[in-house]
């Protein structure tokens, strides 16, 4: 991007940041884990494209017509926007929107075309934005930086990440933490990290790093199982089993989360997407109602099922996690779903 262009935009973000608009900032720095998604994903996502939108298209034929999906009916061949229905907002008071990060605006650190345009052009049409991500690992302030790399517009505190919402959901709580150091920093801002006699045992999520078989070792999994014996509530950053990487499929948290489920007999409570929790604090970071807000990602249970269950409105991109098969029987449905967040501005332009 040309410098004068990324004046002009960085312009434009200092103004919005200063108007009414501008959203309740997490104090302190936050960390979180980026996810990376090989190149077969993406390869089968282009793949797949055509046959989604026509099982889409199908799902979609059963609804009432109306004039916005006359609209958008039209606008199909044009845009690529296959899924006709998004309820109209509420007019006075533009959308909250919770953009999801991996994904939707980049897929194995390769920007999604069309996505800074897209994040641009949301705010020139008044919307309120909040970057949500349930990694973990990773500074808040060097995700921020790589987005700004890719061209995406934002400030660092537009960021909700998992951990600061656990600190926020766990404030001046004792705290047994299997977490990444990078994460103790910022959860040692509003809990007290303790080794034992905690009344929360908290499990972060794995990266590539050797630091995982460290934090998951036998050793720090035992003093976790001790003290859910002696009564701590055991709670986690996400309860993912897996996630995918350039080396294939790698084992992630969840699987621990599991295990001491099962040996200490307690279920754990979810703090990243799906759970309301993590919405709610999105939401207060962004001053929004759910009624107002609209969830856009490429996980339909995470992000359109979270958001759905939450009371938001959900759009689906075809992008990063996407299979068209994840929408032959879903439920919650995804209000829309579009080839990408390049197609939302003008999706919200129709339902506004
Ligand atoms: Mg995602």
């Amino acid at each position: 991007m040309a410098s004068a262009s990324l004046s002009r935009a960085s312009s434009r973000l200092r103004h919005w940041l200063r108007s009414s608009c501008a959203t309740a900032r997490i104090t302190g720095p936050t960390f979180v884990r980026r996810r990376r998604f090989s190149a077969v994903d993406n390869d089968s996502d282009a793949s797949t494209s055509k046959l989604a939108s026509t099982r889409v298209s199908v799902f979609c034929a059963c609804w009432p017509p109306g004039p916005l999906e006359r609209d958008v009916r039209r606008r199909i061949s044009l845009s690529g926007i296959a899924s006709p229905r998004l309820t109209r907002i509420d007019s006075g008071r533009m959308a909250a929107i919770l953009l999801d990060i991996d994904g939707v605006l980049h897929v194995s650190g390769e920007p999604v075309p069309g996505g800074a345009e897209a994040v641009r052009a949301l705010r020139d049409d008044g919307h309120r934005l909040r970057f949500v991500t349930n990694n973990t690992t990773r500074a808040r302030e060097r995700l921020a930086d790589d987005l700004r790399a890719l061209g995406i517009e934002l400030d660092t505190g537009e960021l909700t990440t998992t951990p600061a919402a656990a600190a926020a959901l766990l404030a001046g709580a004792r705290v047994l933490a299997l977490t990444m150091d990078a994460v103790r920093g910022d959860l040692a801002e509003q809990v007290e990290l303790v080794d034992r006699d905690a009344e929360v045992v908290l499990l972060g999520g794995a990266d590539e790093t050797e630091e995982t078989g460290r934090v998951f070792g036998y050793e720090n999994l035992n003093r976790a199982f001790a003290e859910l014996e002696a009564g701590a509530r055991l709670v986690c950053l996400h309860k993912n089993r897996w996630w995918q990487t350039s080396r294939g499929p790698l084992l992630d948290a969840g699987a621990f989360v599991a295990g001491l489920e099962y040996a200490a007999g307690v279920g754990a409570e979810v703090v990243g997407k799906p759970t309301r929790a993590y919405f709610d604090v999105a939401l207060a970071d962004l001053g929004a109602s759910a009624e107002e807000a609209v969830m856009v990602g490429d996980d339909i249970e995470a992000d359109v099922g979270g958001a759905k269950a939450a009371g938001l409105r959900a759009v689906l991109v075809r992008t990063g996690k996407f299979r068209e098969d994840s929408l032959v029987g879903a439920e919650p449905r995804p209000d829309a779903v579009v080839d990408s967040i390049a197609d939302v501005p003008a999706l919200l332009r129709e339902a506004g």
